[in-house]
């Protein structure tokens, strides 16, 4: 007989859903400087009274504003830890939360000061077993995930390169009759590709033309025609212009090109297109982009004109059978044992906490262990108080094995 899902103690929920809607009631949209500050603190409050060693640090993003960080630590976190990151902004400012049967409706709830909560609540629930976390935990809350900022992507990758384990606490989905664990994430590859082929007049002298423009469309078409469908790689080509040197190479000044008659008589001499690749396991990474690269020798010959093309900044995958796979595992069985079905989602599209990793491929990484709900960076947002419950328990019960 499996323990049933509900082993939740009453007021340990209670407790959790009251701090959950005190969090929510406080707006913390990504920039609210003195929004985040109050989130910061309050939390820092609740780690301290459950035995973390609480600290908010001040960190500057990119454009030199100073943002609150939030760090909890136990006893023995450094050298290597057990981390969990998290973010304190929400994408909307807060608007008043509201319980109705088992939903919280809340700005946040979900996404993500849910999954938050459910750490509050699951230290309390080991505390009340006896147990604890482990003494190398050590939480990293950040305050700009939702604007895709410098804070976030530094933060993970100084505390997350010297993880022993990395667990992100944002929310799962429903699916089915169960819900979703993140086990694999696809990594991104950026790259441009640059044409020059030769000028000539279109109407005089239109075969001694080699067009750049006509050579980079062919590239542009057979490179997304090399994405595969399922688990594959897929390339996405984001931009393409062509056209005279003049206009490629300063479109701001040239713009006005577009829609008249001027140079439509020149053979296109240069073209620029941009984009990226995506895929689920660093060998993919590699092959996509060797193709890609192949695919430009060949087009370039066929065409008569040169193509360089140039991989740029890379965010590695978490690969669904990389080092996180016996943990992801783990977790699936422990929810198993509560009587619930938790499945394994092994192809999550964005970027996300895992990708500012250095190499995601040494580090176990579970993603997606908070508790689910629907409408995030909506109105509409709300969470699932009965898989808060469950989530608590689990990652309680997860907490204890590791
Ligand atoms: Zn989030």
């Amino acid at each position: 007989m499996p323990a049933p899902a509900t082993s939740l103690p009453q007021e340990i929920l209670e407790r959790t859903v009251g701090v959950l809607v005190d969090l929510c009631g406080i707006s913390s949209a990504s920039g609210d400087l003195e929004g985040l500050d109050r989130i910061a603190q309050r939390l820092s409050r609740e780690f301290e009274a459950r035995g973390l060693a609480a600290e908010v640090a001040r960190e500057a993003d990119a454009a030199g504003v100073v943002q609150p960080v939030l760090t909890a630590r136990g006893p023995r976190a450094d050298g290597r830890y057990l981390l969990l990151v998290g973010h304190m902004d929400t994408v909307l400012d807060a608007a008043t939360p509201r319980v109705e049967g088992d939903r919280l409706h809340a700005t946040g709830a979900l996404d993500m000061k849910g999954g938050l909560a459910m750490f509050l609540g699951a230290l309390d629930l080991l505390k009340q077993r006896g147990q604890k976390a482990p003494d190398d935990t050590l939480l990293v809350v950040v305050p700009d995930e939702e604007a895709s900022g410098s804070i976030s992507e530094r933060a993970v990758r100084r505390w997350g390169d010297h993880a022993r384990t990395l667990l992100v606490i944002e929310p799962g989905e429903p699916r089915g009759e169960g819900e979703t664990l993140v086990a694999g994430r696809r990594g991104a590859a950026e790259w441009r590709l640059e044409a020059s082929g030769k000028a000539a007049h279109s109407g005089l002298a239109y075969w001694q033309g080699r067009s750049a423009l006509a050579a980079a469309a062919d590239w542009a078409a057979r490179a997304q025609g090399l994405s595969e469908r399922g688990s594959g790689p897929t390339v996405n080509v984001a931009r393409l212009v062509g056209g005279d040197a003049d206009f490629v190479t300063d479109l701001a000044h040239h713009h006005d090109l577009l829609g008249s008659q001027r140079r439509r008589n020149v053979i296109s001499d240069r073209a620029v297109a941009e984009g990226e690749a995506r895929f689920l396991s660093p060998a993919d990474g590699e092959r996509i982009l060797a193709a890609l690269a192949d695919l430009a020798a060949r087009v370039a010959a066929e065409h008569g004109v040169s193509m360089a093309f140039q991989p740029r900044h890379t965010a590695p995958p978490v690969d669904p059978n990389g080092p996180g796979r016996p943990l992801a595992q783990r977790v699936v069985e422990l929810a198993a044992a509560r009587g619930w079905p938790l499945v394994m989602d092994d192809d999550r599209g964005g970027i996300s906490f895992p990708n500012f990793i250095t190499d995601p491929a040494r580090v176990p990484v579970i993603d997606g262990l908070g508790p689910v709900g629907d409408g995030m960076h909506t109105r509409e947002e709300f969470l699932d108080l009965r898989s808060l419950e469950r989530r608590i328990v689990l990652l309680a019960d997860l907490l204890a094995t590791l």
